[in-house]
């Protein structure tokens, strides 16, 4: 059935995900700080909107795809912001990255107004976003999760209710420490490859097929070939996510010895002016350790 879909947040992420909401029939409205980003949901059959009370003003449901926790507190629980203009009954679907705690507070806050939520960070980035193919990990009510399901289909193809609110960010911090590393060694070992004269393209189709084959070396082959860092996952956002994986482990005492050495290498990248490119450009950092 179709929807009343609020979608606030339109940017790597939230831009294609709200078009495969409107390509699969339901009714759109897109609000963002940038009115080219709205203007692109517009052009593809969409709605745009003036401010966040102008988007959400008759949704049935809204999804927020912002950068960190205070955006997400801004746009959902702040003045003018989304639960002081929705209605009770309305799904809020968070599907930005964020820590566990904040996800659960927002829940806590609008189940006090009788709106439900539910956290449903994903994973797969611009590319997954663009051809539906995310997964998306979701905490919240089994109920709602069930209603939200078919919208989840529109966007991803790997969708999972995880448990109660917060769980999906945790299962997303899992999933952020899981790809940090995998760039990290992947950078590794093409400075190695390199700096031993062996053919890098070649290299790394062998390896793909390989036990050390993966998505991360399969959809971060051509950037590192090429020393193509446009994001992408900025590692700006991807050092947020290493604080949050961090904090989350030592609540509930994991040690996270080899994530804590890649955070360290990420905050380096960002230190060094890199925070605006691609996670790939941990290649880059790797460069420098060698010496090039
Ligand atoms: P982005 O910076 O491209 O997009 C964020 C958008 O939010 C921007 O367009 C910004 O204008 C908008 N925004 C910020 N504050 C706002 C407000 N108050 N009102 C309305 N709009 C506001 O970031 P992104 O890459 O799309 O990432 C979004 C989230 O998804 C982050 O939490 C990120 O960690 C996560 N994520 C990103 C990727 C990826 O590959 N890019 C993959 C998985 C998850």
């Amino acid at each position: 059935a179709s929807r009343k879909i609020a979608f606030v947040g339109l940017g790597i992420m939230g831009k294609p995900m709200a078009v495969n909401l409107v390509k699969a029939g339901h009714h759109v409205t897109g609000f963002d700080l940038s009115q080219a980003s709205i203007d692109t949901v517009v052009a593809a059959g969409g709605h745009g909107a003036a401010s966040i009370a102008d988007a959400v003003k008759d949704a049935e449901v809204v999804i927020t795809m912002v950068p960190a926790d205070p955006h997400v507190e801004a746009v959902i629980l702040g003045e003018g912001g989304v639960l002081e203009n929705v209605g009770a009954g309305t799904l809020v679907i968070d599907m930005s990255s964020i820590t566990p705690q904040t996800s659960i507070k927002v829940g806590k806050a609008a189940r006090e107004k009788g709106v439900r939520t539910l956290d449903a960070p994903v994973s797969g980035g611009e590319a997954g976003a663009i051809e539906a193919v995310l997964s998306i990990m979701v905490g919240g009510e089994a109920a709602d999760f069930a209603e939200a399901k078919p919208l989840f289909d529109a966007l991803g193809t790997t969708v999972v209710h995880v448990g109660p609110d917060g769980a999906g960010q945790t299962v997303k911090a899992a999933n952020q420490l899981i790809v940090a590393v995998n760039i990290q060694v992947l950078a590794e070992a093409v400075v190695f490859l390199e700096n031993a004269g062996v053919d890098l393209a070649a290299a790394l189709d062998v390896l793909g097929g390989g036990l050390a084959g993966s998505t991360v070396l399969n959809r971060k082959k051509a950037n590192m070939l090429n020393r193509e860092f446009a994001p992408g996952f900025r590692i700006d956002l991807h050092h947020k996510d290493m604080g949050i994986v961090t904090d989350a482990a030592r609540a509930v005492g994991a040690a996270l010895p080899v994530g804590a050495v890649v955070a360290q290498l990420v905050a380096s990248a960002r230190a060094n002016g890199d925070g605006p490119l691609d996670h790939s450009a941990l290649l880059r950092g790797v460069e420098r350790l060698s010496g090039r």
